[in-house]
């Protein structure tokens, strides 16, 4: 197996545009456990962990740029209050020593439809930075999954970074699993409620062939609170809405039966926690809506 361990960025592009068959090894949380089964046996290997800029994170034109080396420790740590989604997220993966050394870099890496970090990014319309040696191009992560354990990224490219909006309103990620920690998610949702453009986002994860939005219960529940005024002046929002809310996400889910659940289980769960999810943050933007 070649090992390739770039110093800097551009070196690391070099490298992936003379060998795009090198897989790239991040915190290796995913990689290093298919290398130890067996799954796969990479002919070359970079690594990214010596390339500083990966693990750099800044504002960028009213966005976050977090790069693709910033593991799930720095996010909770570094940027809870702008990324409550996230970092809510990435309090639930795995156990200390996986937060330490995994990134949502890899997370979109390997594109597992149970990957905890895509709900948030798909709540929160964020970007996915692609790079290769020939430039960079900026895509939405609702366009970013194309398939289980597939994205888009090609053969040359690398992910730089990926790019969100500081929260606008409250956030939060549920998750079902069947224990505490150290589980990969039965099903799980993200919301992110924009109160200066009046836009719910919802993320919904291990319920489809890949991370996928529920745009109908979006446009629904925006559609309830502008009605009534809600934004403007916060009351209860009435049973039957949340009820049609937590339909509408179930409806967006493509969930097939397996070890950790079945189809109809996670419908149903997901329902639940998109009601529920929507009440706290509701509760929420109430307490604290100027
Ligand atoms: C015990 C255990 C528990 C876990 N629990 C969870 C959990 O609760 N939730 C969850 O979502 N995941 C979980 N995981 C999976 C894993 O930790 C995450 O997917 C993590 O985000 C992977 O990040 P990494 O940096 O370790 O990626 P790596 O293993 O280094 O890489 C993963 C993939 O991304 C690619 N990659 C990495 N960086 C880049 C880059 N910059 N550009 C292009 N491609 C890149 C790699 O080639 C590979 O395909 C768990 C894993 C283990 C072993």
């Amino acid at each position: 197996m070649e090992f390739l361990q770039p110093a800097t960025w551009p070196e690391a592009l070099a490298m992936k545009a003379a060998h795009p068959e090198a897989v790239p090894i991040a915190g290796g949380t995913d990689v290093m456990v298919d290398i130890n089964f067996d799954r796969t046996r990479p002919a070359a290997i970079i690594d990214l962990t010596r390339v500083a800029e990966l693990e750099e994170w800044g504002s960028d034109d009213g966005l976050l740029r977090i790069g693709a080396g910033v593991t799930y420790t720095r996010i909770i740590d570094e940027l809870s209050d702008r990324l409550p989604g996230l970092a809510m997220a990435s309090r639930t993966v795995g156990s200390p020593q996986i937060r330490n050394r995994g990134t949502v870099g890899g997370n979109l890496g390997s594109a597992s439809p149970a990957g905890d970090a895509h709900p948030p990014l798909l709540a929160s319309d964020g970007l996915v930075e692609l790079a290769s040696a020939g430039g960079s191009r900026r895509l939405p992560a609702r366009e970013f999954y194309t398939g289980p354990k597939r994205n888009a990224m090609r053969g040359d490219e690398l992910i730089a970074a990926f790019l969100v909006e500081p929260a606008k309103g409250p956030q939060q990620f549920s998750k079902v699993g069947t224990r505490n920690a150290m589980v990969i998610a039965v099903c799980s949702f993200a919301l992110a409620l924009d109160a200066e453009r009046r836009h719910i986002g919802t993320g919904i994860g291990s319920a489809a062939p890949t991370p996928v939005s529920a745009a109908d219960a979006e446009s629904f529940m925006e559609g309830v609170l502008d009605e009534a005024g809600l934004w403007e002046t916060p009351r209860d929002v009435d049973e039957s809405a949340l009820k049609r809310f937590g339909e509408l996400v179930a409806a967006a889910a493509r969930p097939i039966d397996d070890v950790r659940g079945t189809a109809a289980y996670r419908k149903h769960a997901l329902a639940v926690l998109a009601r529920r999810s929507f009440t706290w943050a509701w509760d929420e933007y109430r307490r604290t809506a100027p």
